[in-house]
């Protein structure tokens, strides 16, 4: 996904913990809706800062379907989940906009004149107005219960692979049922020492294509299926796995001798901080007022999925809506005062100092 972001847009900020950034407004989310609110804020002249949790921008497009042809964008009878992402990147690059990365907005604090917004990696940026764009929250992997887990993790546990070879000559267990699980079995057979994929059962939920693959491999005696097995602890001194212990339902164990486990059990979505800033919400999303994209919260609006009024559609379009709403409500906030004339684009077209931070 890294590979993905550096190839659409360059405006990634190297963030350094101990300095402020100022800007307009703060979009937290840079999934469709989020971009397109960089768009919609950088033609009224707003600049912004993204912050998103992944390291990649597109959020479900990206994270979830990025292969997907998706049918309903007005005026794309038909385009790649990704290629919209693209697409939203490159209408929003005239306004350089600062991507904050791989990291989780986790505190937002009023100041005089705005916000303060704070993030897992020690990233502050105060700011005049915030759009919350999260969707269903920041997405992360879904971790499996086990003891003392956090230790091996980044070191012999991991849950995604991000360069392949890293894991040539190793013993690993692969768990889950799903596309990741099974292509990672394929792909990683051809360099690995031994490949065990752990699943409770022995349908895998995945492109018919692979599981084909994966059993020939397996008849092939390159991959060993660990069947119907599930994870229950780990072993190994100071985060080095030697052994990663599994059991059936009905407690029957087994040790497999392992260097690396990869469990792929999918990415879970969590409301996450947001929860916790003092916003009306209903059901796991941000209640607001459909005029105005607003919150509870004077100065904070949210769109995109994570918006809830009555009537609401959560679709992609709806949400490029509500980011227009946003960007104008967001005016009024972070240039109190000023007369906000409506224009079309077809007028105005993009504005020559686009991008140039406040
Ligand atoms: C398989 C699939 C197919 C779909 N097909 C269609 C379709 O055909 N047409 C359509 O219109 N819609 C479709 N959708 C729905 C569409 O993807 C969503 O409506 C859209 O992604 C919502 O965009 P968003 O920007 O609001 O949120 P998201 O795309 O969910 O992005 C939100 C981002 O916010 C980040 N975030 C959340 N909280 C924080 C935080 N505290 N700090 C930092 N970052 C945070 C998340 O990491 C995420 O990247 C589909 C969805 C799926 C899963």
């Amino acid at each position: 996904m890294g590979a993905f972001f550096a190839m659409h847009d360059p405006n990634t900020v190297q963030d350094s913990p101990n300095e402020a950034a100022s800007t307009d407004v703060v979009i937290i989310g840079a999934g469709p809706v989020g971009l397109f609110a960089v768009f919609e804020c950088g033609m009224l002249k707003l600049h912004c800062h993204v912050v998103d949790a992944l390291d990649a921008i597109g959020g479900q497009c990206v994270a979830l379907y990025p292969e997907k042809p998706i049918f309903d964008i007005p005026g794309y009878p038909r385009i790649e989940a990704a290629n919209l992402i693209g697409q939203l990147a490159e209408q929003a690059a005239p306004f350089h906009p600062a991507y904050h990365l791989g990291q989780q907005v986790v505190r937002l604090t009023r100041t005089s004149d705005g916000f303060t917004v704070e993030t897992s990696k020690g990233t502050v940026i105060n700011c005049r107005a915030v759009i919350i764009a999260g969707g269903s929250g920041a997405f992360g992997p879904n971790r499996p219960p086990l003891d003392g887990l956090e230790r091996y993790e980044n070191k012999s546990v991991f849950y995604l692979v991000k360069r392949r070879q890293d894991f040539a000559g190793k013993r690993i267990v692969i768990a889950g049922g799903g596309d990741s699980a099974v292509d990672w079995a394929v792909s990683l057979a051809e360099i690995a020492a031994h490949v065990m994929v752990v699943h409770r059962r022995d349908k895998f939920r995945a492109a018919p294509e692979s599981v084909r693959r994966m059993r020939e491999l397996t008849a092939a005696g390159k991959i060993e299926m660990v069947v119907p097995y599930q994870l229950s602890g780990l072993e190994g001194p100071d985060g080095q796995l030697t052994g990663v212990r599994v059991e059936t339902l009905d407690g029957v164990e087994r040790v497999l001798d392992a260097d690396i486990l990869l469990p792929f059990f999918g990415l879970a979505m969590e409301l996450g901080p947001i929860a916790d800033w003092g916003l009306d919400l209903a059901g796991g999303h941000i209640t607001v007022d459909p005029a105005t994209a607003a919150t509870s919260l004077p100065g904070v609006f949210a769109i995109g999925d994570i918006a809830a009024y009555p009537g609401k559609l959560k679709l992609i379009l709806t949400g490029f809506a509500e980011a227009a709403i946003a960007a104008h409500s967001a005016f009024a906030v972070a240039r109190p005062g000023e007369a906000l004339h409506f224009e079309y684009s077809t007028s105005k077209g993009v504005p020559a100092d686009a991008g140039a931070p406040s």
